[in-house]
């Protein structure tokens, strides 16, 4: 490890095999995987679908540069407008840089319309990524801390409060979006309320905003819809792609409709690995597993198994503030920071994640079963009891 830079508190296990819900380290102890890599092995692991799709494309081509068409990158253009009634399609191979396309677009809008000095409003606890632009549309001081000069041409504002939009749009001429998460993630797991969303969406359409999902975690069906911003029935103008899309091969996406779409044009932007044969081939593969498995249902269903299965057994239990989320994205909140959580479910063999201090985190795969879930709330529930007991 002495090579590595010191960019992350890394627990001292390492995995060497996977088969579904299940992990397995090198010294041959089980898992059960409530995180998912970050909500990133849509599939699981070791899904035979993709790995045999996977094999067969890496026995084609991998890689061919954008100079050329790539017709794996066109197809899955078209199922993910088809999927999010969106228009077209930017493809990379990270959030931070999906988010990077989207500020870009944003702020060429902003120029078409002749405004010099574009800005974005961002939401407080907002993840958009580390790059220089993502972490300064990022809400989290501690994160942007020693890395200043940000970057410019952000506006903050609380996440859910309408009327501090309202507000804005009355005394900054030079706004031309708002971005955000409908569920935030890193956070906290906090969820955009239906009203909020809505009056959004009439905010921007009255003052030619673009609004900007960032689907990055809670996209790819994990809410318990493709995208968590068909819960409410908004379409947004930009929604950002990258996590789960390719259950666990790294790429990202940028989509665009109506009046964001058609911005960029060659030279403007570009990534040189950016939606490659073997990505976008997995990709496809994971979109259409999720599809022909009916794995959104799935993902809503276990979902509410697993918040029913937390709230009966830790009812009565002080300490848990509230228990929340969409589908298999979901979040624990309790009284008192818990990231010890984090190493005492090593130890029973579970793999869960703390965030925003005090939540913990749940990303299973869209795979999980009802038998893995009712598995999930036993070990948790037990160990989030205990925890709370010790005090
Ligand atoms: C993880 C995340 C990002 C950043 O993605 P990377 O692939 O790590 O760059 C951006 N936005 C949200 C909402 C995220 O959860």
């Amino acid at each position: 490890m002495s090579h590595l830079m010191n960019t992350y508190a890394r627990l001292p296990i390492a995995f060497s095999y996977g088969e579904g819900s299940w992990l397995t380290d090198t010294d041959g102890k089980c898992y059960l995987d409530a995180l998912s890599g970050i909500a990133v092995n849509t599939l699981g692991h070791n899904h035979p679908t993709l790995v045999a799709a996977i094999a067969a494309q890496a026995g084609r081509i991998l890689h061919s540069s954008n100079l050329y068409r790539v017709t794996q990158q066109e197809e899955l253009a078209d199922k993910l407008a088809a999927l999010a009634s969106m228009d077209e399609v930017f493809f990379c191979n990270s959030g931070c840089e999906a988010n990077e396309a989207a500020i870009k677009l944003a702020r060429l809008y902003g120029h078409r319309l002749g405004i010099d000095s574009p800005a974005i409003i961002v939401m407080e606890k907002a993840f958009h990524g580390r790059t220089m632009a993502t972490l300064s549309a990022t809400g989290n001081r501690k994160a942007q801390a020693g890395f200043e000069p940000l970057v410019s041409g952000f506006v903050r504002v609380r996440y859910n409060d309408i009327e501090a939009i309202k507000a804005i749009a009355n005394s900054n001429k030079n706004i031309v979006a708002v971005m955000l998460e409908i569920v935030q993630g890193e956070g906290g797991v906090n969820i955009a309320d239906i009203g909020f969303q809505r009056g959004l969406r009439a905010l921007c359409d009255d003052h030619d905003w673009l609004l900007i999902c960032d689907e990055v975690q809670c996209g790819t069906g994990r809410t318990g819809r493709w995208f968590a911003f068909q819960h409410s029935g908004i379409r947004p103008d930009v929604v950002t792609l990258a996590k789960g899309l390719g259950g666990g091969v790294p790429i990202g996406a940028c989509l665009a409709a109506g009046k964001a779409a058609g911005l960029f044009q060659p030279g403007n932007h570009g990534s040189t690995f950016g939606g490659n044969q073997l990505a976008a081939t997995a990709a496809l593969t994971t979109l259409g597993v999720i599809e022909k498995d009916r794995l959104i249902d799935n993902a809503l269903a276990v979902g509410q198994l697993i918040r029913d299965g937390l709230a009966l057994a830790l009812a009565g239990s002080k300490g848990v503030v509230d228990i929340r989320g969409q589908g298999l994205m979901i979040g624990i909140e309790l009284d008192r920071p818990c990231g010890e959580l984090v190493t005492r479910a090593l130890a029973i063999g579970l793999l869960i994640n703390v965030t925003a201090d005090k939540v913990v985190r749940l990303l299973p795969p869209l795979t999980f079963s009802a038998d893995e879930a009712r598995e999930l709330v036993a070990r948790l529930a037990r160990l989030i009891g205990d925890f709370l007991a010790a005090r």
